[in-house]
């Protein structure tokens, strides 16, 4: 069994002012694709072929740079493309809004923290909000395709937002704008979905 390119849960150009069209073809279609392909051709044959993406998350101190890059990749793609969604934004409800109050100073606080997250990593990573094996939230960045799930995690947990700063998800638009791209984000976050998946971590 081998990995597949999941289809965006929405058009290309439906997350239009924010994200643009081309951006999201070329992200998703050539980007994603390739961490898919490398993940796959990296697993064949190997004794580690048929396990989950959690699991070699879990287990990636021990696996090869390829699944770690194209298995992080392909996790982080495959979340980043289910927490955004057209006419969203706003702010979070329910239980991740309270947390978000008691336990990271307010919404407006957590966001600046987040933006500061994305902004000062340097070259490509990802910002992150995780919820922490003590059930707490935790805001965070790691470099290049990693993640909060990965057994070498400087901030381990399990990831419920992620924001791309790769340059390749703003560059064609925002050129280095990297601020510009990330007030945009805030637009098109899907709470509903991040919402959920921060219920399922706490049940979990
Ligand atoms: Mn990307």
């Amino acid at each position: 069994m081998s990995f597949t390119l999941p289809a965006l849960p929405y058009a290309h150009e439906a997350l239009e002012p924010h994200f643009d069209t081309q951006t999201m073809q070329i992200h998703h279609g050539k980007h994603h694709q390739a961490y898919v392909d490398n993940l796959n051709k990296a697993l064949d044959g190997s004794e580690h072929a048929g396990k989950s993406l959690e699991e070699l998350m879990g287990m990636i101190s021990k696996l090869s740079p390829a699944v770690r890059n194209n298995g992080g990749g392909h996790y982080n793609h495959s979340l980043f493309w289910q927490i955004l969604a057209p006419n969203a934004g706003g702010q979070p409800t329910g239980a991740l809004a309270d947390a978000i109050q008691s336990q990271l100073g307010g919404f407006d606080q957590f966001k600046t923290d987040f933006n500061q997250a994305g902004m000062t990593r340097f070259g490509s990573g990802w910002a992150w909000l995780c919820v922490k094996a003590d059930k707490t939230l935790c805001v965070c960045s790691t470099p290049n395709q990693d993640n909060p799930l990965m057994d070498i995690a400087d901030c381990p947990g399990t990831p419920i937002l992620g924001a791309d700063v790769w340059e390749h998800a703003y560059y064609l638009h925002y050129q280095n704008r990297r601020a510009d791209y990330l007030n945009a984000f805030w637009s098109v976050v899907n709470w509903e979905e991040v919402g959920r998946r921060y219920d399922a971590a706490m049940a979990s």
